[in-house]
């Protein structure tokens, strides 16, 4: 089967929008302040943003905390008009979707249900707020499955009948971007994914 090349869609996306001169509403789930830098930057000409923080993987409850706020303080330093919506720590639903996935790698399927249940989450909350669209930041990560994160929402945008944002944001040199940004902002760059076994993973080398 062809690779879809998801980077080109999102772009293609844009010339419409920009062609159209219409700046639809966004609802953009992000796991950390890095990976919103450069996200945020690109689309924001193009939709009216509202940022979601959903991520009941991240543990402990401390380094939830600070994530979020880092997040907080990027925007408020970007000087974006862009609203925050932020959920308060609560990690049992991750467990409960860990359950029997605990020794699993990145990756694998533990990941992929931790991806789609924020992507849901996401997707709930943009229809509840009437959003035209939702997506992630979690595409501009090279360690995370790029082509099932948009798969899964592609699906759950049919499910829900809220439209989803095809995205790679790795593209033109997105991650290297967020690292420059996360330079210049001084931002917090953890080196784990955000769940208590991928800090493991990490700890064990
Ligand atoms: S490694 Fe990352 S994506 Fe995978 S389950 Fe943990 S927090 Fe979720």
């Amino acid at each position: 089967m062809q690779k879809i090349n998801y980077g080109r869609l999102l772009d293609d996306k844009l010339a419409e929008l920009k062609k159209s001169g219409e700046k639809p509403s966004l609802l953009l789930h992000a796991c950390c302040a890095p990976c919103s830098s450069h996200t945020l930057l690109y689309l924001y000409d193009y939709f009216n943003i509202t940022v979601y923080f959903c991520n009941p993987n991240i543990a402990p409850e401390s380094e939830y905390i600070y994530r979020k706020n880092e997040l907080k303080r990027l925007v408020s330093e970007l000087g974006l008009d862009v609203k925050i919506i932020d959920e308060d720590y609560d990690s049992e639903p991750f467990y409960a979707l860990a359950k029997g996935l605990e020794h699993l790698p990145e990756k694998s399927e533990r990941c992929q249900k931790c991806i789609e249940y924020r992507l849901r989450k996401t997707g709930d909350m943009a229809k509840n707020l009437g959003s035209d669209y939702f997506t992630t930041t979690l595409t501009i990560s090279p360690h995370k499955d790029c082509a099932f994160i948009n798969e899964c929402g592609g699906r759950l945008a049919e499910e829900l009948g809220v439209a989803y944002l095809f995205s790679d944001f790795k593209k033109h040199e997105g991650y290297k971007h967020s690292i420059e940004l996360s330079k210049k902002y001084n931002l917090y760059r953890q080196d784990y994914c955000g769940c208590i076994y991928s800090r493991k993973a990490r700890e064990n080398g």
